[in-house]
Parts: C-alpha cells; structure tokens; sequence
C-alpha cells in the first residue's frame, strides 16, 4: 500500500512535468516541438494532437488525485462502486484504479 502511494505520487509528478510541458508549448515558450515542422498546416495539426494529449493526460491525473484521497482514507484497497476489496495484482498493474475487475468492466 505504501508502495502503491509513492508509485502514485511519482507517477503524479510526471504528469504534471508533462502537462507543463503541452502548456509551454501552446504558449510557444518552447520551441523544440516547433523546429521540425515547416508547413503551418502541420503546426496546427500538431496542436490538435497536443490538446488532446492534454486532455488525456488531465483525465488521467485527476484519475490520480481521486486514487490518492482514496489510500489518504484508508480505502485505497475497496471498489468505490460495490466496496469489495480489488485484487492486488490488478492494483500492481492499474496502480490508479478505484474499481474492481467487475465493477470496471475489463
Ligand atoms: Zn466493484
């Protein structure tokens, strides 16, 4: 459980190391991303796939966030759907998860 904590908590920080990144790039801080792209079309396209990184990275840290208020009260280990306990190996593989395998549906 301690390890499942700090697995989360390292795998928090990369996210926001990432996001900060997208957003640098949608202000045009960083010009990295922007060197190997000469056509403005592709620049745009290339947003479009920044923002949905974004997003996705977003849903995937606020899915985190909830996993680690859960563990904070002690119920890192029940479904927050039916409250049964979830299978330890699924929370080796899915550390983030709140669900058991029934109640998640994969
Ligand atoms: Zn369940």
């Amino acid at each position: 459980m301690t390890n499942r904590k700090s697995e989360l908590e390292t795998l928090r920080a990369d996210l926001k190391a990432r996001l900060a990144r997208y957003e640098a790039h949608q202000r045009r801080e960083d010009g990295a991303l922007e060197k190997d792209f000469e056509e403005q079309a592709t620049q745009t396209q290339n947003d479009e796939v920044v923002d949905s990184l974004e997003t996705e990275t977003r849903d995937e840290l606020s899915q985190i966030e909830h996993a680690l208020e859960r563990i904070e009260h002690g119920l890192g280990d029940s479904c927050e759907s039916c409250g049964e306990p979830i299978d330890p190996r699924r929370l080796q593989v899915l550390p983030y998860t709140t669900l058991c395998v029934d109640c998640a549906g994969d």
